[in-house]
């Protein structure tokens, strides 16, 4: 288990102060000049070598990112942008980090940014998080007052304004381009790439997005070291990490613990097991509404983390472990997660546009067993028609929740298409 020294994210709960003295006394913006001090390749090497990856859901290597940004500034300044749209179905951890221990966050502005020769920095909070913005711009404006932001930043000799701006509540403005867009005043619609944002983002300026978390994290991980980051979790996984458990556990929660960690330890140990014991668990989706559920039979041995999920044909996602007990009626659960994509399309490509109405529509009637079992491989089919065929992921997020439901639970969906049939639930027995 991850001990509390360990922790990164050590208000998370909001029990201590928020404010800048509290976060202080927790030992940040502590010798921040000297961490800027060490020079904008130095910061990035360092945040290579710890092996941070994205914790927005792609898991794509943060240092790495970083350095596609330009090493000069020319005539185009460069920007940050934290993608704080935090939208994603059973995803709730970088609330935490917002509204309870905000110098995390904006300290890691300060240091990311300047390790991307950025002098600018923009945070995109998601519009319904209206008690979140207001904590992080008291905090913002407290570290103006403080000589912490601004010219001269922290003593460090880079000047640095850092920017809140909040979106109107559409899930698809966090996919990075989209979030450009609306950030430029534009309909929240995503680019096609490339170029990527780090050639032309912002403005057409060169320009990185990344989730709240990765940049929180950085400041810590430059003060304790890559090694330090890297003990904890497997290879390529490394590092601590916030779980969001929400569904049918004792005690939902947020907790910061080490990566590949096993799937059945973070729901005992932090929620106090599954509601009515561990074998009357169903199904887990482990990273958010986008990947695809695992059934209870593999969660005995799941661990989580990138490498393993993706070899289990799911994904690590955001962190947010939704679990599901044997009350859970699978068709209809995956449908309710089917019109959400649907809603959220932003409409700009057919597959998408078309695709995610029509697999929510066949769902619907699979719900109520009002459908032909040759349905089933119809609708995987579209799936992947859909999958890898739109402009951005949310195709592949519509896509994927639906395959693991096929692939997990085909027999409940034939079940339910049967007894419709028969009008007996004996039939079902009989077969
Ligand atoms: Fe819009 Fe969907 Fe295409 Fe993404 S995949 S650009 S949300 S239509």
């Amino acid at each position: 288990m991850l001990q509390d020294s360990d922790r990164i994210f050590r208000n998370l709960y909001g029990q201590y102060d928020r404010s800048l003295a509290g976060a202080k006394a927790r030992g940040l913006w502590d010798g921040t000049a000297d961490l800027i001090k060490r020079g904008h390749d130095a910061i990035v090497d360092e945040i290579k070598d710890s092996g941070l990856r994205g914790r927005g859901g792609a898991g794509f290597p943060t240092g790495l990112k970083w350095s596609f940004m330009p090493k000069e500034v020319k005539d185009r300044p460069h920007y940050l942008v934290v993608n704080a749209d935090e939208s994603e179905p059973g995803t709730c951890k970088d609330r935490e980090i917002m509204r309870h221990d905000p110098h995390t966050l904006i300290e890691g502005c300060l240091v990311s940014s300047f390790a991307m020769r950025a002098n600018a920095c923009y945070i995109y909070i998601r519009g319904e998080y209206i008690r979140e913005r207001e904590a992080l711009q008291v905090a913002i404006d407290e570290c103006y007052d403080a000589g912490l932001l601004g010219k001269n930043a922290a003593g460090s000799g880079w000047d640095f304004d850092l920017y809140l701006t909040h979106g109107a509540g559409a899930y698809i403005c966090g996919e990075e381009t989209a979030l450009i867009e609306s950030l430029e005043g534009k309909k929240g619609m995503p680019r096609l790439k490339p170029p990527f944002p780090a050639g032309v983002g912002l403005y057409g300026c060169p320009t990185t997005v990344n989730n709240v978390e990765s940049i929180a994290v950085a400041p810590t991980i430059l003060r304790r070291g890559s090694d330090w980051f890297k003990s904890f979790g497997r290879e390529n996984n490394a590092g601590t990490k916030i779980f969001a458990i929400s569904g049918h556990v004792e005690r939902p929660c947020v907790v910061e613990e080490a990566m590949s960690i096993s799937l059945r330890e973070l729901i005992d140990r932090h929620c106090g097991g599954v509601r009515g014991g561990w074998d009357n668990l169903k199904a887990v989706i482990p990273g958010g509404s986008s990947v695809p559920c695992l059934p209870k039979s593999t969660c005995d041995e799941t661990i989580l983390d990138f490498d393993y999920l993706r070899e289990q044909r799911s994904g690590l996602g955001t962190a947010a472990v939704i679990v599901m007990d044997q009350s859970t009626d699978m068709v209809k659960a995956i449908w309710r997660l089917a019109k959400f994509y649907k809603h959220e399309s932003c409409g700009q490509c057919t597959p998408c546009r078309e695709g995610t109405g029509w697999m929510m529509r066949v769902l619907e009637r699979m719900v109520t067993g009002d459908a032909e079992i040759e349905e089933i491989d119809h609708l995987l089919d579209v799936t992947k028609q859909v999958e890898g065929h739109t402009i951005c992921a949310l195709g592949d997020a519509a896509a994927w929740p639906i395959q693991g439901l096929i692939r997990h639970f085909r027999d409940e969906i034939e079940d339910r298409i049967k007894v419709r049939k028969t009008g007996r639930v004996s039939a079902v027995a009989a077969e």
